[in-house]
């Protein structure tokens, strides 16, 4: 059996908890997309909540063929479980168009190129809120952000789980970009939205969508406002610590992080829980090992312990560079 410790703990049932994992396929699960997996799924079990897998292949050029089913196999092989049907983005455009066209009073057509914007230093300055680009040139859209003070003020703080108060980092704030000069909706609109119509209540994710936070609180605020569901609460955000290369970037499908073994899955699970400052203890491993039970189960009851121990004063703040796996 897991080793539980439910002592002095608060009844968790009494808050709604809808979780999720929100992976994009451009490429295999690597190491750091595990560790979000992991932290989303176990801070979800341990306050009682669901956990839902979302894939987001909304950017076809970007993706890689086979990688959203083999995430999934990947999930299923370390011993996660959901609890509703998986949502593709792909198959959820007309949601998308239907919340471009509402917020067609907060949007304004932006045509600059590439080169202007990073001689900005990446924060865009509204250049083209007043003007209308000619016809027939090449636009993306853009969310006014400055139209809604109030708005604005409520997403430029929050308190996340793991890292405390977080201010809005003006060098990054600006009007973003909802649908692409490639006509994509970008993910930022479809995360909001999705987020939406998911209900979703806690979003744990890795600290590199952490400025992202503001312009999806912003968006989200919008859309709820626009769309009057009522009640219609900002969800809780947690970012967890990234795994780091040896050259101390954040592992990525990008930079070809190397895909996880699932033949390895137990100690990729335990590395992971460790990342998280969630050691699984040896008893419980070697108990494990020694009942000769397959993997899959050796996984289940790994992750079973964890949400019963989850602490969250227990997740590192800072990233740090990934453990070498046994074959990665
Ligand atoms: N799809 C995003 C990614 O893989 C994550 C989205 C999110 O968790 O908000 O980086
Ligand atoms: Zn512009």
């Amino acid at each position: 059996m897991p080793m539980s410790n439910n002592k002095d703990k608060p009844n968790k049932a009494t808050t709604p908890y809808i979780g999720r994992f929100a992976p994009s396929p451009s490429g295999r699960l690597h190491f750091g997309s595990l560790i979000s997996a992991v932290a989303s799924f176990c801070d979800a079990r341990a306050h009682l909540g669901k956990w839902l897998v979302r894939i987001e292949d909304l950017d076809p050029p970007r993706e890689e063929a086979g990688a959203s089913d083999a995430i999934i196999q990947s999930l299923e092989a370390h011993g996660f479980t959901w609890d509703d049907k998986i949502v593709y983005q792909s198959q959820r455009l007309d949601a998308y168009q239907d919340a471009f066209d509402q917020l067609s009073d907060s949007i304004y057509p932006c045509n600059c190129i590439r080169q202007r914007i990073s001689s900005l230093g990446g924060r865009y300055d509204g250049h083209c809120r007043d003007q209308t680009p000619p016809n027939g040139s090449t636009i993306a859209w853009r969310v006014n952000t400055c139209q809604h003070p109030n708005l604005r003020a409520d997403s430029e703080t929050f308190t996340d789980i793991f890292l405390g108060q977080q201010q809005l980092n003006l060098d990054v704030a600006g009007d973003f970009i909802i649908k692409r000069k490639d006509t994509l909706f970008s993910y930022q609109l479809a995360v909001v939205v999705d987020d939406l119509f998911q209900g979703i209540t806690h979003i744990i994710r890795g600290q590199d969508l952490l400025d992202s936070s503001y312009w999806q609180r912003y968006l989200y605020l919008l859309l709820s406002s626009n769309t009057a569901v009522s009640g219609t609460q900002l969800p809780v955000y947690g970012h967890t610590p990234l795994a780091l290369g040896s050259d101390l970037h954040k592992l990525s499908k990008q930079t070809k992080a190397a895909p996880i073994n699932n033949d390895l899955a137990v100690s990729n699970i335990t590395a992971a829980l460790r990342f998280l400052g969630h050691p699984p203890p040896k008893t419980l491993l070697m108990t494990l090992a020694k009942g000769h039970k397959k993997s899959l189960q050796q996984c289940t009851e790994i992750l079973a312990w964890a949400s019963d121990n989850w602490d969250r004063a227990l997740i590192p703040k800072k990233s740090s560079v990934a453990p070498a796996l046994a074959d990665a």
